[in-house]
């Protein structure tokens, strides 16, 4: 398995290139199709810090990592003409990394950062084994752009527009924001405000013993993320473990080990070989014993 993967990291199935929309800034771009659950990058961080740790950190660097975390984005610094700080770099690109040792941790990565934000994305990140991963959430055709997300997807457009000039300094003109007709972006607000609620209300449901309700819900989320483009094979699995723990509550190990299947399936698709997250699914559908 590491071969297979050291041989597609030889040949990565991106490319960076100048994006005409943020202000000369650059983009990651398919070079070829790809299929949704398909790894497109797993990266180690070039550095970890707590707020507490940075300075410290970024001085023991070497020259080599040194340059390149200083190569990314520090957006504040860069409008204001003033030297970037490892701070300002951190600020514009760090993400949580939280290992056991440092749960409060963020790292930065070289080739990660270079994905840009959209509010219908075709790739999702996460943390594990050490590493940023980036999955394909969808097929991708070859020359599209690869792009992740920034903040919150189920804040409405105006409140994910908000967050993203605050935090990284740009306005959001992906197609799920502009020039998207004003209407259809009040459907999507309203369709990802319903998704967050069915989403807050099911542990409330099943635990008071409406299972069936919460069941129903999940269905409808599912649907809803559909629609919005939103079905990444992690939000599709997290939706399934909703459902199959909402039928654990009502004792129904039938349901409950189709759910987990579905989720099971779905997490294949966005989870590194032998993740915890993975291994504790398996765990679980070993334990029904149906
Ligand atoms: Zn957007």
């Amino acid at each position: 398995m590491a071969a297979q993967l050291d041989a597609k990291d030889a040949k990565p199935p991106y490319a960076f290139k100048r994006v005409d929309a943020y202000d000369g800034g650059i983009g990651a771009f398919a070079t070829r199709d790809l299929k949704r659950g398909e790894v497109i990058l797993h990266e180690p961080p070039l550095v970890t810090a707590t707020m507490a740790t940075l300075e410290q950190r970024v001085a023991a660097l070497d020259e080599k990592t040194r340059k390149r975390l200083f190569s990314l984005c520090d957006w504040r610094a860069e409008r204001a003409k003033t030297q970037k700080t490892a701070l300002g770099v951190f600020q514009a690109n760090g993400y949580p990394c939280p290992t056991a040792r440092e749960p409060d941790a963020a790292g930065v990565f070289l080739k990660f950062s270079r994905f840009n934000h959209s509010c219908k994305p075709n790739a999702h990140h996460a943390w594990r084994k050490g590493e940023r991963w980036i999955f394909a959430t969808h097929d991708v055709k070859e020359g599209s752009e690869l792009t992740t997300h920034y903040v919150d997807l189920f804040m409405t457009s105006e409140d994910r527009k908000k967050a993203l000039k605050e935090r990284f300094g740009f306005d959001c003109v992906c197609r799920g924001c502009e020039p998207t007709p004003k209407l259809r972006v009040a459907f999507s607000d309203a369709r990802r405000a319903h998704m967050r609620q069915l989403d807050e209300q099911i542990y409330d449901k099943a635990s008071r013993g409406k299972h069936e309700a919460a069941i129903r819900d999940v269905t409808e989320r599912l649907i809803m993320l559909e629609e919005e483009e939103l079905d990444s094979p992690a939000a599709v699995a997290r939706a399934c473990d909703d459902a199959a723990q909402a039928a654990a509550h009502a004792n129904d190990k039938k349901t409950e080990k189709e759910w987990l299947e579905r989720a099971r399936a779905e997490s294949k698709l966005c989870e590194p070989p032998e993740s915890s997250e993975l291994e504790e699914l398996e765990r679980r559908l070993a334990k029904l014993g149906v």
